[in-house]
Order: structure tokens, then sequence, then C-alpha cells
């Protein structure tokens, strides 16, 4: 069988590696030029049931246990005007039932442990007809089974279903702080060695630790319409200029968080967060189907990463069972997908509106304290 995945992210990749695993070969066709064309973004929490169960299912537990970083559950939610609110710190022989992980180096240990080939860079997926995958440059390719893990803006979707991402209400801006423990250690000590919460009335700020000593700086912002980066007034192609009307827009929050925006150095990078509506389904096709963020895009609140994982190595598997009845093992695969990922999708819709709440702060400590 031909099975053609668009998409190395960590589900296309995962799916490879599972059919990997149960000696089925498929080809994996990715527009980036290269593994190391795009910086592949900050720290992904992996949990026990979903995204870690998938790299158990991939053979692949010995080596994300080497790039897991336990300490990075580290946690400090705070208010605003400086208030502590929650603290959880990570002792060094708790279970790594939720550890970070460095994406980039998440995304390695599945691309080293698929053979040479398997996955097609410099290929842009354009469309599919008549049995064959069009790309932007080169050759048309033929499949069996075309595998939509091409992200949010999937171009495989639209086979499928009239479904599109629409703005979830909220804008994040990026900032890094690079070489933190030397550059600022007071900043540092501040963020600990995971997560530095900081939650207002319609904005945060979130700074993590990664693997490699720099801090990523996240800070949102809730309840904006589709068009707030044209209105808000950040020169995004100036970062001078970008930092300094970003620390307006956090006047009033502690002079300890805003030091983390002053901080920052490099590309201050927007992002406008959209989603697909939670529970999307499509009647199956014998020859298409997807996974991922291209058939359930949800707010970012740490289920993304774990779900596409999840579906790649479920996919892998439900193909290995059915070898010879595709469209069987697409429907049992589809059946099963749909019905967890809309459960959590729901929890990620939840958890969206807590978050954008005025009292943001005060309900995820609430969360967090079990009440
Ligand atoms: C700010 C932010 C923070 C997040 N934090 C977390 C977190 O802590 N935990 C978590 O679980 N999730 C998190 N997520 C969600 C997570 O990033 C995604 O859910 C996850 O990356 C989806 O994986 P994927 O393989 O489906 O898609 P992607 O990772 O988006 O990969 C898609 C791949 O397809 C390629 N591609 C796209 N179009 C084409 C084309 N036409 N032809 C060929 N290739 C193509 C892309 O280049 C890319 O390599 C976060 C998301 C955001 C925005």
């Amino acid at each position: 069988m031909t099975i053609a995945i668009v998409g190395a992210g960590l589900g296309g990749l995962a799916l490879a590696r599972v059919l990997h695993v149960h000696g089925i070969t498929a080809v994996v066709y990715e527009r980036e030029a290269s593994r190391g064309a795009r910086g592949q973004g900050g720290m992904l929490d992996l949990h026990t049931e979903t995204g870690q169960r998938a790299l158990r299912l991939a053979g692949l537990t010995e080596g994300f246990r080497a790039i897991a970083r336990g300490a990075g559950q580290d946690m400090r939610l705070l208010e605003p005007d400086g208030t502590l609110l929650h603290q959880e710190d990570t002792p060094d022989d708790a279970p790594l039932a939720r550890p970070e992980v460095d994406r980039a180096d998440l995304r390695d240990l599945l691309l080293d442990s698929l053979p040479a080939g398997t996955v097609r860079w410099g290929h842009a997926f354009e469309r599919a007809e008549g049995g064959l995958l069009h790309f932007a440059d080169g050759p048309a390719a033929p499949y069996e089974l075309l595998v939509g893990a091409d992200g949010a803006n999937s171009l495989v979707r639209p086979l499928l279903t009239a479904a599109r991402p629409s703005h979830l209400g909220q804008h994040v801006v990026e900032l890094g702080i690079p070489d933190i423990d030397r550059t600022h250690p007071e900043l540092a000590a501040m963020v600990g060695r995971g997560n530095y919460w900081v939650l207002g009335d319609g904005q945060s700020l979130a700074a993590q630790r990664n693997g490699d000593g720099r801090v990523r700086v996240y800070l949102g912002f809730y309840r904006t319409p589709e068009d707030w980066f044209a209105t808000a007034g950040i020169p995004f192609d100036d970062p001078a200029a970008a930092r300094r009307r970003l620390t307006e827009l956090y006047a009033g929050w502690h002079e300890r968080s805003v030091a983390l925006i002053e901080a920052s150095t490099g590309p201050v990078v927007p992002r406008a967060l959209a989603t697909l509506p939670a529970g999307l389904t499509w009647p199956s096709a014998p020859d298409v189907t997807l996974l991922g963020d291209a058939a359930h895009l949800m707010p970012p609140v740490g289920q993304g990463a774990n779900m596409a994982l999840l579906d790649g190595a479920l996919l892998g598997l439900a193909l290995a069972g059915h070898p010879a009845d595709l469209p069987a093992a697409v429907a049992a695969y589809e059946r099963e997908m749909f019905d967890r990922t809309g459960e959590v999708a729901r929890q990620c819709a939840k958890a969206q509106q807590v978050l954008a709440a005025p009292d943001a702060a005060r309900r995820m400590a609430a969360f967090f304290q079990g009440g």
C-alpha cells in the first residue's frame, strides 16, 4: 500500500514511525526545505496516557526519557500585582507524569527513528487529484491512502469537510530571552525551572524555561476581535519599538513581570489563534483521513501535541491491524479519534473560558488546589 503523509509535524512523524515499527513503508511530504529550516517552538508537556503512550507505541520510551525534563513541571502562578497564588516544585524523584520536552528534541527523536528518505523535504502539497498528489514544485506522486497531518491550515482537510478554523478570541505575542542564567540571573531565579504564569483580566504573561537555557515569553491577549493586531499598535517589524508598546500594554503589572518583556531580544512574533469546532466529524472516505491539528485544532491549553502524537500512533496501529483493508482501518481510527478528541476539545474550550475570565488567576489557582 502506498501511504502518503502530508506534514512532518509530531503527528505525521508518529504515524510514519509506528508504521515503520510494523514493517509498513510510508512517505512523508513536508513543505519545509530541511529539518532545521524553521524553529520548532518551545516546550511541551507530554501526558502519560496520551503523548507518552504514543511514544511507547512507537518504541521510543527510552529516547523520550533521555530528553524529558521532570523539573520542567515546576509552576508558579501569580496575579498581575505580583501576589503568588500557587507554586509547584517537582521533587527530583517524582514520576514523569507530565514532563516537559523541547519540541525540537522530540521532533528530532522521531525523525532519527525513521529510515533515511522517509521524509521528502521541500514538498509543499497543493492538491490531490485522480490518485496523485500535486506539489508546488516537482513531479506528482501516487497514493492509495492520503493522511493530512498538515496542521492548522491543512490543505488536505477540504477533501473531507468544509469546516474551517475560526478566530478563538485570543492573540499571542512570543518573545525570547536566550541564555537567561548568564544574562539575567535574577529573572532566571524568578521564572524557576519550569513555568511562570501571571494571569490578569483579559491578559496573561507566561514565561517558560527551555532545555537550552532560553526562556520563551508568551503574552496572551484574550477577548480580542479577529483584527486586533491591526489595531493594537504593535510594530512587529521594529522589535525594539514593539517591545516598548508591549511594555505599555502591561502598565500597572508588577515590574518584575514587565522586566521579562524588557529583557527579551530577537524577533517579536505575533500569533492569532483559531480553532475548529469541538467535536468535528466527517463521513469516512476510503482513501483520505486527517490527524492532529488538521483534524481538531484546539485552544492551546496543553493538549494539541499530545493528541496529534496519539492520533498518529493509533492510526498506524489501525493500518497495521488491517493491512488488506485500508478503508476499514481508517474508519476504525476515525471512530476512536472523533470520540477522544471531541471530548478533549470540549474540555479545552472550558479551560480557555477560565483563562479569558476577569478572575482567571484565582480560578486557575482554585483548580490547581483541587477546589
Ligand atoms: C502558542 C502555542 C503553544 C502550544 N503549546 C502546547 C503544549 O504545551 N502542549 C501541547 O500538547 N500542545 C501545544 N500546542 C499545540 C501543538 O503545537 C499542536 O497541537 C501540534 O503541534 C499539532 O501537531 P500536528 O503534527 O498536527 O501539526 P504541526 O505541528 O503544525 O505540523 C504540521 C506540519 O505540516 C507541514 N505542512 C503544512 N502545510 C503543508 C503542505 N501544504 N505541504 C507539506 N507540508 C505542510 C508543516 O510545515 C508542519 O511541519 C501549542 C500551540 C500553540 C499555538
